[in-house]
């Protein structure tokens, strides 16, 4: 899976770089694949392109770009398995979770976005006034590795439709499934420049494409603090700015909840993708008098996530995606044993033939610990105990982050506490 080109203006071409940037298999640390680490040069062009590119794309009909989006979708199912492999091997995922996580919904999800502009009111009609709801321009996107094909379609396929040009920077940890999606775009037909792929490092590409004077929306999803960065450059020259951050989401366990699917609920969510989602239920907020029962109910659910091989069977859970994740991982649940956490499951990992992490569950976790206040993105799990509701609520909010959480209780209280919490998204009784 070595890819010596780029994708601007229609044409697989050279980069402006000579450099490359290798991809590790974090399940064995084995380079599955390389892809050239492009310069400022590459962002100048492609920006270019896509600038060049708006000026028919956007007065193509809606018709035309949802025929190119159907096209691009079947193509796409065509190549699923091809995508499975790569994320499989990229992102160390399991076969399961590659397949049913990060491909087959992003495939779904392309099929509403298609569904959502059918209806969408891109002209609306007052009584002294219409309003004509048209593309923002040329679109940077740059992308994290967590969620590898999800997190560029949640931005491409919106851009298609609803006829912006774009210009990609995937993570340089998993750019390789971006290539498939390229070789589709070029094999259905789009129009030179509309899309442009130019993978390599946060400060070679993503500076000069979040800071270019043609990017007219850029639009971040990483971490909170490169999102910060990126703001700040990006609005110089008022752009749009869109930024998708970090988390340290809250479950608050109700009295009269059902422990038992609440723990098994928030367990499959800390643990899914190896603890790396950005909506990650990470501080588990119980009721001290049900601690004890809940504590039991942890130890012995966690039996049934089978952590290893991502190519191995039955394994639900495989290694972190890279070095840097690791080390952050491990230095964490160093810490969180440092001071005074007690660790109920699991231990402090060693490095091995990859980059492998069992499950952690910490108890006895006060909230103004570093692992409760710091996204550790791993299989961690901060066990925090409340005497009263209102403090239960309070420490919910007590965080930097405020992008997710979960209530588990009776359903009219749970609205009624997740009502009081400050986040961008909660869920009843279940998370997704
Ligand atoms: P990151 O911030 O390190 O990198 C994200 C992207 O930004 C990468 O493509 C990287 O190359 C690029 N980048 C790095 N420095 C840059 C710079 N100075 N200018 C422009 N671009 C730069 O994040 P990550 O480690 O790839 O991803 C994990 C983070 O993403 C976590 O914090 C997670 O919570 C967050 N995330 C959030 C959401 C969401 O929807 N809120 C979804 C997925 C991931």
């Amino acid at each position: 899976m070595n890819y010596d080109k780029i994708f601007i203006n229609g044409s697989w071409t050279d980069s402006n770089s000579s450099e490359t940037i290798e991809v590790e298999n974090p399940t064995n640390k084995e380079i599955i694949g390389s892809v050239p680490a492009c310069n400022e040069e590459d962002v100048n062009k492609a920006v270019k392109a896509a600038k060049d590119a708006l000026k028919s794309w956007q007065f193509t009909s809606l018709d035309e770009r949802i025929d190119l989006t159907e096209k691009l979708l079947k193509e796409l199912r065509n190549r699923r398995d091809d995508m499975v492999d790569v994320i499989i091997k990229e992102l160390g995922a399991p076969r399961n979770l590659a397949k049913n996580t990060h491909v087959i919904p992003y495939l779904s999800d392309i099929e509403n976005y298609i569904k959502v502009i059918k209806d969408y009111p891109l002209k609306e009609e007052h009584s002294h006034y219409t309003v004509l709801k048209e593309p923002v321009g040329v679109v940077g996107a740059i992308t994290p590795w967590n969620y590898p094909l999800g997190q560029i379609t949640k931005k491409l396929i919106p851009s298609l439709l609803t006829g912006c040009t774009i210009v990609l920077k995937p993570s340089q940890n998993t750019p390789l499934v971006s290539y498939i999606l390229a070789e589709s775009i070029e094999k259905v037909g789009f129009p030179k420049g509309v899309f442009n792929l130019i993978p390599g490092k946060g400060s070679d590409v993503g500076t000069p494409l979040n800071t270019h004077p043609d990017v007219d929306l850029l639009t971040f999803t990483g971490s909170t603090a490169t999102g910060k960065k990126v703001g700040e450059l990006a609005s110089d020259d008022i752009k749009r700015v869109t930024l998708e951050l970090g988390g340290k989401s809250p479950a608050i366990v109700l009295k009269g909840a059902d422990l038992e699917k609440s723990v098994s609920k928030v367990l499959g969510n800390i643990y899914n993708n190896t603890g790396q989602s950005c909506s990650a239920l990470s501080r588990l907020i119980i009721p001290r008098d049900e601690k004890d029962k809940i504590e039991k109910m942890i130890v012995e659910k966690t039996k049934d996530f089978k952590f290893g091989d991502p190519e191995g069977k039955s394994i639900d859970v495989g290694p972190l995606s890279s070095k840097k994740q690791f080390d952050k991982v491990k230095s964490f649940i160093e810490k969180g044993r440092d001071e005074g956490a007690k660790m109920l499951v699991g231990e402090v990992p060693k490095e091995s033939e990859g980059y492998f992490v069992g499950p952690v569950v910490f108890t006895d976790v006060k909230n103004n610990m570093d692992i409760a206040r710091n996204e550790i993105f791993g299989p961690v799990l901060c066990v925090i105990t409340y005497d009263t509701l209102e403090e239960a609520i309070e420490i919910a909010n007590d965080t930097d982050y405020g992008l997710s959480g979960a209530v588990f209780g009776p359903k009219e209280d749970a609205i009624d506490v997740a009502k009081q919490i400050r986040a961008g998204e909660i869920t009843i009784n279940r998370h997704s």
